[in-house]
Order: C-alpha cells, then sequence, then structure tokens
C-alpha cells in the first residue's frame, strides 16, 4: 500500500464502531502473527551469505513465495532459495503457527499440552507433536558447556519411561520371537511407584546437572552415578581456575582433586542454613525443583526423548528467544 492510501486507511480509523475496532484489532494481531514468522525467516537469508545449492555469493531478489517470503534466485547457479531452504522448517505451510508453537514451549508460564494447541491454532494434534519434535531439536544447544568461577553441580533423576515402546505388543504376540521385557507395565506397579534399593534403581536415569553464576546452566543424562561417570561427564566442563561446590559425591571430589581446584561439600539439607553465603549448592537446588515442576505434566516422558527435555528446560529457564529458534533451525 502506497503511504498516501495508508495514511487515508489510517485516517478512517475514527469512523468504526467499537465491535468494528475490536474485529480490526483481532485482525491486526493475527497478521503481526504471520509477518513475525516471516520476519525471523528473512533475517535469516539475509544474514546467509551464500547459495545454500552452490555456495556462490552473487544474488538477486526473485519475487515472494505464496507464503510471502523473499525469495532469491543465486547468480551461479541460477536456482532460488528463501531464507528457509535447506532447513527442516522448509516445508511448513503456516510458519506463523509454527512460531506460535515455539513461544508456547517458551512461555514463562507452563507450556500448553499438545492438545490445548491443537485446539487453539487448529491443527491437528500429530502436526503440532512433529512440530514440537523439530523444536526440541533446534533447542539441543541450549545447554553450556563451560563454567567458571563459582560452580555448583549435583545430580537428579528422572524415571525410565518406555511409552510409546512396542516391546510388550511384540512379545504378547510372539513370545517365542522376542524376549520378555526386563520391566513391568506401568499400570502394574500400584501407587508407590518404583521400589527404591539403595540409591537409585536402574529404572532411575541419572542427570547431571551443572550451574554458574554467570548464569551457565547444562543438564547431561550420564550413563550412571558412578564416580567414573560424574568424573567423565564433568571433566570437559570445568574451567582450570573454577571453585567446585557439591554434596560431595566421589566423583566430584575426583574431579577437583584431579584438576587441583577448590572444592566445597555442601552438606545443608533445603531449608537449613547454608554453609557460607558464597558457596552453596541453592542455584542447583532451585534448577531441579523447576525441572520437577516442569517435567511434571509430561507424567514421564519417553526415555527415547528425555534429552530433547532436558534441552527444552535448559532452553527455558535461559530464556531463549523464539525467534532465535526459527532462525536456528
Ligand atoms: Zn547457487
Amino acid at each position: 500500500m502506497k503511504a498516501h492510501d495508508f495514511r487515508k486507511f489510517i485516517s478512517r480509523f475514527d469512523d468504526l464502531t467499537p465491535g468494528q475496532v475490536q474485529d480490526a484489532a483481532r485482525q491486526i494481531t493475527e497478521v503481526r502473527r504471520k509477518t513475525e514468522a516471516i520476519i525471523a525467516i528473512e533475517t535469516r537469508a539475509q544474514e546467509r551469505a551464500s547459495c545454500p545449492h552452490c555456495g556462490h555469493e552473487g544474488r538477486v531478489r526473485w519475487g515472494r513465495t505464496r507464503t510471502n517470503i523473499q525469495r532469491y534466485r543465486c547468480e551461479g547457479c541460477a536456482r532460488t532459495f528463501t531464507g528457509r531452504t535447506g532447513s527442516v522448517a522448509q516445508h511448513l505451510h503456516r510458519p506463523d503457527l509454527f512460531l506460535e508453537v515455539v513461544k508456547d514451549m517458551l512461555d514463562p508460564r507452563a507450556p500448553s499440552s499438545i492438545r490445548q494447541l491443537s485446539r487453539r491454532l487448529q491443527r491437528n494434534k500429530y502436526t503440532i507433536w512433529r512440530w514440537r519434535m523439530i523444536i526440541l531439536g533446534a533447542f539441543s544447544g541450549a545447554s553450556s558447556d563451560i563454567f567458571a568461577g563459582i560452580v555448583e553441580a549435583d545430580e537428579t533423576y528422572q524415571r525410565e519411561s518406555r511409552k510409546g515402546s512396542r516391546e510388550w505388543v511384540r512379545y504378547l504376540r510372539n513370545k517365542g520371537k522376542y524376549p520378555k521385557p526386563p520391566r513391568r507395565r506401568w499400570y502394574e506397579y500400584g501407587k508407590r511407584g518404583i521400589p527404591m534399593l539403595r540409591g537409585l534403581s536402574r529404572w532411575q536415569l541419572p542427570i547431571l546437572t551443572v550451574a554458574d553464576r554467570s548464569g551457565a546452566q547444562r543438564f547431561q543424562r550420564i550413563p550412571g552415578r558412578s564416580k567414573g561417570a560424574v568424573y567423565t561427564a564433568l571433566l570437559p566442563l570445568v574451567a582450570k581456575d573454577a571453585v567446585l561446590c557439591s554434596d560431595g559425591h566421589d566423583g566430584y571430589s575426583a574431579l577437583a582433586e584431579s584438576r587441583g581446584i577448590e572444592h566445597f561439600v555442601i552438606k545443608a539439607k533445603p531449608g537449613q542454613k547454608m554453609a557460607s553465603p558464597t558457596h552453596h549448592i541453592q542455584n542447583i537446588n532451585n534448577l531441579h525443583s523447576r525441572y520437577k515442576s516442569f517435567i511434571r505434566p509430561f507424567r514421564g516422558p519417553a526415555s527415547k526423548y528425555l534429552e530433547g527435555y532436558l534441552d527444552w528446560f535448559v532452553a527455558r529457564v535461559s530464556k531463549v528467544q523464539p525467534e532465535d529458534v526459527l532462525r536456528a533451525l
């Protein structure tokens, strides 16, 4: 629309009835939602220096796509591309709704359920699920991998879940061919859940959590809770001049010793007075409790997706921006 026409258009706003104002406001919100996604995709194209097909650097504008995204034509290979060519977002028909899902996942309030999103965006729940899986992939860089200064480390765990697994179905259908799954079915456990055998049972997956005071955070699945597992996972993460605070697990002591760094063992239980005002693991304790309330609504996510959920949690607490996710795809 030309600037002159636009001014005329705006000046007619005074003539609207209250009902029309509401309608117009709704329309504007809708349009803004769509353009946000397109802006994110176009920024990605502008930042991209070369053709995704051949790597040539010269390009010209070449109209817009059906979804109204700027298209370019490569001067090297004469093929066309947009900001989302070669990304997993390439085949999305509604990037605007996809961005809505990203925003919902990063919303400081609890994220909506797949069903709620499906109803709100009027998309099939399997579409929303598929989008969510794509987005989980984009969160994979959310955890920090270098920790300095006062570093807090601790473990938490997530109950193992074979949700969606076919192992019992296969076994019951053909007992000769498939082995009996080593674990009972979820409904056979009763109210008290999995019995705890000295520490963690084999059905509780340990997660190493690390945080420093500059806001670096990490949630990482580790193969076990042995001294070696904790030590190996932590070794590449902690800077040489860090100060480690932990609950005193052997793995942390071993790391502190081999690195020659200071190590504070914190024995205080939550609510108890801290041993020292600076050397504590309150941030980690706080993260653990936030993790528990984040993960609760999923009723134990399938373990094959657990890493994605951990990245999702870290992306939420480290305040990743929705537009950045769209561009990172
Ligand atoms: Zn090219």
